[in-house]
């Protein structure tokens, strides 16, 4: 299933995220050699509607492109491109694929071929050597560019303060990339925006160029003020059988159409997210990172608003409903800078 290469195969630069099914055939992973070793580790189109990652990378392996057509890195790079199937298609991932970023190592999903495929590339990457591993997505909603990250290492902390200074750590959902990468070297998650924002390509381009560039990853603790560390501490999620929408409409909840202006915000307590319908015993699915339904500790219902009984910090926050039924409806997080490691 997975595709090996050790250079970049003619046209690939030219391809756009729709291209590239065609041109190679499934999800392919393209050892580069750089003047510094072991290599950085990019994944892109984990997602198959997120393009940024794959039009980042494309961007930085033209900057370093001599005129003679050679390329040339100052540090490896092996670029895993993943969904590019679902990426034909303009879709998250097909009917009857798993989401490829939910079946790396450590998932606790049922085995899969493509399961198979993230444990060959975690374990081809773990004899290779590498330098830090970096996963680039798009969101949905309004969110600020921000990454992720799943230790609470200095290194970890400096690779993803490169790219912003709010930083986001959790341990669910399992099975991502960062999750697996985390393992074998410091590893981060970029979320670069909405699709279609040419700023988030370019701020993930400079980003890569930056690490490329790197000769080591810090120990040394990251200053205080120069990082705003979130902990996701629930994930929320509408239970299939209820209904939902947004105004005008009629659905067991009608959601707040400004929702995605609460992403990121310290929102206090009584926030309303939305109306409900008639009867009160709506809810919603809210998990913590042990699976535990927790709904009750985090909304009600009062006066017919679905209403937030504690202050929280939403992210994730969209209005588009088909992410929301296939994913979740947000993230609640907790502000968590005294968890940042420093040196006493
Ligand atoms: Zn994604």
């Amino acid at each position: 299933m997975l595709q090996e290469l050790c250079a970049l195969p003619a046209g690939l630069l030219d391809a756009g995220p729709r291209e590239l099914d065609t041109l190679l055939g499934g999800p392919t992973l393209i050892h580069l050699p750089g003047n510094r070793e072991p290599p950085l580790f990019v994944s892109v189109l984990m997602h198959g509607n997120e393009p940024v990652g794959w039009e980042a990378v494309r961007s930085l392996l033209t900057s370093h492109l001599e005129r003679s057509g050679t390329l040339r890195l100052p540090r490896g790079l092996s670029l895993f491109i993943g969904n590019v199937s679902a990426a034909a298609a303009g879709v998250r991932h097909l009917p009857g694929q798993p989401d490829y970023n939910r079946i790396w190592p450590g998932s606790e999903s049922p085995p899969t071929p493509e399961h198979a495929m993230m444990q060959e590339v975690v374990d081809l990457m773990r004899r290779r050597g590498v330098f830090a591993s970096v996963d680039i997505h798009n969101n949905t909603g309004c969110n600020p560019h921000y990454g992720c990250v799943n230790l609470l290492d200095n290194r970890y902390l400096h690779l993803a303060t490169l790219f912003s200074r709010i930083l986001v750590y959790f341990i669910q959902p399992r099975g991502v990339q960062s999750m697996a990468m985390s393992r074998l070297c410091p590893a981060v998650i970029l979320e670069c925006g909405k699709v279609g924002e040419k700023h988030g390509v370019d701020h993930a381009r400079d980003y890569l160029d930056a690490c490329l560039h790197l000769s080591v990853l810090p120990d040394h603790p990251v200053a205080s003020g120069d990082i705003d560390l979130f902990h996701t501490v629930a994930q929320v999620k509408v239970p299939e059988d209820v209904s939902f929408g947004f105004p005008p409409g009629e659905a067991d909840i009608l959601l707040n159409p400004e929702l995605e202006l609460l992403n990121f915000r310290e929102l206090p307590r009584g926030t309303a997210l939305g109306r409900v319908d008639g009867h009160n015993g709506i809810r919603l699915d809210v998990r913590d990172e042990q699976g535990r339904n927790i709904s009750d500790r985090y909304f009600h219902v009062e006066d017919g608003e679905l209403r937030l009984k504690l202050p929280v910090m939403p992210s994730m926050l969209t209005r588009d409903e088909e992410v929301i039924r296939q994913d979740c409806l947000c993230y609640i997080m907790e502000r968590y800078n005294d968890h940042v490691p420093h040196r006493d």
